[in-house]
């Protein structure tokens, strides 16, 4: 399954207008889960097809044609003693805002976000749509755990010009995902490619963002990597991203180090609530640049990021050609450790000391 679009009936859409933003939910076409799991694949992709269109939509659109859009993602997790939770939620509607507001957007309300969000997770768990908590899941720290995927995300209003969005639309779309990186291989590349300059978009949550990220990533797995890393725009030395993730690295000293947010990171709430964590366990966690020569010669381990990656090792990190494994291609201590501690928190089988987890269920 990983990451396949398998949208929920209930969707929520939202439209800035005069001023206003008004709200609707939509039902789209479903049976029960039992009887759609019996379905043939090309009766299904039929269903999901119709959840999927909405006839009154502007085809054209500066979305569509300009990849003026921004999105969020975050999970509503099973929790272990039953009910599903959300982590972090507030984090996601600010950033939504921001993102929206970088794009020259009106922002989407904060509450009006959280809302939708828990209203949708709700609403597709009321028909019978949403993942239930397994306890086999915590063999593998949850590294092979499903959860409900939440994914809000603005399309603009028609036209054909270039132009800005000033009376977007906001959709919030539920989907069932399990693990994002497949077992097997972790090593990484660095990649030639450029996610993002100075003076960008970066540090949006931005769709066309990923169309160079898309192309970096495909290019990495056609020559037998899981996951490529970029460097920054101006040096083409400083560690900046994974593909859509944020990358830790565990020094030999002890020093975890993660590059500072600038315009061309984005915050990860992943990467922050890591970083705290971290800092709780008395590591001694630095936002600084590092270059990918300190990288290969000083980390003792490396991991990416990400409300989809969670917190994912990679064993090895190949720059100009040399191939460098991180822990003899094993997993380490220290991120085996913090993945977890924030599974652990993220499924309930952690008390959630920090009030992360927003409960909908
Ligand atoms: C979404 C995203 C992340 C991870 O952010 P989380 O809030 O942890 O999910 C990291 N990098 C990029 C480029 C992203 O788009």
């Amino acid at each position: 399954m990983a990451f396949v679009l398998n949208t929920y009936p209930i969707t929520y859409r939202s439209k800035f207008s005069a001023g206003k933003w008004s709200e609707e939910y939509f039902e789209k076409p479903h049976k029960t889960p039992e009887e759609e799991a019996a379905m043939s694949a090309g009766e299904l992709a039929k269903l999901q097809n119709s959840r999927n269109c909405y006839d009154d939509m502007p085809l054209v659109n500066y979305s569509s044609q300009y990849g003026l859009s921004c999105f969020e993602g975050l999970k509503a997790l099973p929790q272990k003693n039953g009910g599903l939770a959300i982590f972090r939620p507030r984090q996601n509607a600010a950033r939504f805002a921001r993102s929206m507001e970088g794009l020259y957007m009106p922002p989407f309300p904060e509450e009006t976000f959280l809302q939708a969000v828990k209203e949708t997770v709700k609403r597709n768990a009321a028909l019978g749509f949403k993942v239930d908590y397994d306890s086999n899941w915590e063999k593998d720290s949850y590294m092979t755990a499903s959860s409900v995927y939440i994914r809000p995300f603005t399309v603009a209003e028609g036209g054909i010009g270039v132009n800005l969005s000033s009376e977007p639309y906001v959709f919030v779309i539920n989907t069932p995902v399990s693990a994002y990186f497949s077992g097997g291989n972790s090593d990484a590349v660095v990649t030639d490619k450029i996610r993002a300059t100075p003076n960008g978009t970066g540090w949006i949550k931005a769709c066309s963002n990923y169309v160079i990220s898309a192309i970096a990533k495909s290019q990495a797995i056609k020559a037998g990597y899981m996951e490529c890393v970029y460097l920054d725009a101006i040096h083409q030395k400083y560690i900046e991203e994974g593909s859509s993730c944020n990358i830790f690295f565990y020094l030999k000293s002890g020093e975890l180090v993660t590059p500072e947010l600038g315009d061309t990171i984005l915050p990860g709430i992943t990467r922050e609530s890591i970083i705290e964590l971290a800092r709780d366990k008395g590591v001694n966690v630095s936002e600084r640049q590092i270059s990918i020569d300190e990288a290969l010669e000083e980390a003792k381990e490396c991991f990416v990021t990400g409300t989809a990656a969670g917190a994912t090792p990679l064993t090895s990190l190949t720059y100009l050609g040399r191939k460098v494994e991180f822990n003899d291609g094993k997993v380490g201590e220290f991120t085996s450790d913090i993945r977890d501690t924030i599974k652990g928190i993220q499924y309930g089988k952690l008390p959630d000391t920090k009030g992360w987890l927003v409960q909908v269920l």
